[in-house]
């Protein structure tokens, strides 16, 4: 079956009980057992829950994986498959990953013993050259988190393999429908659903999709024993997201791609970054490994800080907030914002400079977006 016959079926065939279309949502944290020592399909909610299965379910069908694992939170999820190392581990990851992901494993999880190297991945060599007799994992996002920069899924794939490492790749920015990183080599696919698949802005939440059984069945003893699990409700709130992901990601696609040339052409921006232009440095990977280029793009804005301070208070329609993927556009200012943590100089040296500003771009009619950046551009 194709994609949105997936997303709104898979895992979701109507209640055995009631005959419900829509799948309940299990409020329960425990199920009656046929006796003692014997269980049944579910014991207690952390362990498994019949909302959150339909939706783990449903996640591994889109990702055109064998098995998914929902979490509370996309960094959750990430917290769990870094738990699949032991002290001594070493960790190769991009150098311009979610702010987030580089907190977690700079401020965290250096601290229990894992060694973490960055390099940039849109050169491969560079992570080859970082490879170490104890490197156990590979960690990457494309496109990547504010630079737009695309790494070769595959390229990196064929390094992690020789080198007996996973391969994981957070796949939040494309959402499944426009990239499937297992297709390409990877070994474990990450998601924040709190971005493109629960798409509403409603809700945190995260998962892991996998087609290798030993990585699962460790993922799964890992997300009960560690319990970061994501209760019935949410579980509901992404699964009714999903349902509609394709037809978003479609809107997505198209209102970026207006948006995009329409900054290019503004005299006040100095530069567009957003994958789709036609003379991106990597249209042929953009080409192999996606099937869109999203609705995410990042400009650099003629002028220092009160510039984008004077700019971003005339918008009414793009509201400054950080986060992205839902159905209404944001704008934000990664230096001030996002990227805040990151300092500075290693900010300017990844190229974050103070004048980039973020945009995920919305599902409005883009006319009014356009309209929107025209005022503001008017204040500058
Ligand atoms: C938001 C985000 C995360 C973290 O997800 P949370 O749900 O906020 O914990 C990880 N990676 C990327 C690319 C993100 O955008």
């Amino acid at each position: 079956m194709r994609f949105s016959t997936r997303a709104i079926h898979a895992g979701q065939e109507p209640d055995l009980a009631t005959g419900s279309v829509t799948t309940p949502v299990y409020f329960t944290s425990t199920f009656q057992q046929p006796g003692p020592g014997k269980e049944g399909k579910y014991v207690y909610s952390r362990t498994a829950n019949p909302t959150r299965s339909a939706l783990e379910e449903c996640l591994a069908s889109l990702e055109e994986g064998r098995f998914g694992l929902a979490f509370s939170s996309g960094l959750a999820a990430t917290t769990t498959v870094l738990m699949l190392l032991r002290k001594g581990d070493h960790v190769i990851a991009g150098d311009d990953i979610y702010g987030g992901t580089y907190r977690l494993f700079e401020q965290v999880l250096r601290n229990y013993g894992l060694q973490f190297t960055f390099v940039d991945p849109q050169e491969p060599s560079n992570v080859e050259k970082a490879i170490r007799k104890n490197t156990r994992l590979i960690w990457i996002e494309t496109p990547t988190n504010p630079l737009m920069h695309i790494v070769d899924i595959k390229k990196i794939s064929r390094i992690s393999r020789r080198a007996k490492a996973l391969l994981v790749v957070d796949n939040t920015f494309m959402s499944p429908y426009l990239q499937n990183p297992l297709r390409h080599g990877a070994d474990i696919v990450v998601h924040s659903t709190t971005k493109y698949i629960g798409g509403h802005s409603d809700l945190v939440g995260g998962a892991t999709v996998t087609d290798d059984q030993k990585v699962q069945d460790r993922l799964k003893f890992l997300q009960n024993a560690v319990g970061a699990v994501p209760g019935p409700m949410d579980c509901f709130l992404v699964l009714r997201g999903l349902k509609t992901l394709a037809v978003r990601m479609e809107r997505h696609n198209q209102n970026a791609r207006i948006v995009s040339d329409f900054l290019a052409k503004s005299p006040k921006v100095e530069r567009v970054l957003y994958p789709g232009f036609l003379d991106h440095p990597q249209k042929d990977v953009v080409k192999r490994q996606m099937r869109g280029s999203g609705g995410m793009l990042s400009f650099q804005l003629i002028g220092g800080f009160e510039k984008i301070k004077r700019f971003l208070k005339q918008l009414r329609v793009f509201t400054v907030a950080e986060s992205l993927g839902g159905v209404e556009s944001l704008i934000e200012h990664p230096a001030s914002m996002t990227h805040a943590s990151v300092p500075r100089e290693r900010r300017l040296k990844l190229g974050i400079s103070d004048n980039l500003i973020r945009v995920s771009v919305g599902i409005e009619d883009v006319e009014d977006l356009v309209a929107d950046l025209e005022r503001g551009f008017k204040q500058v």
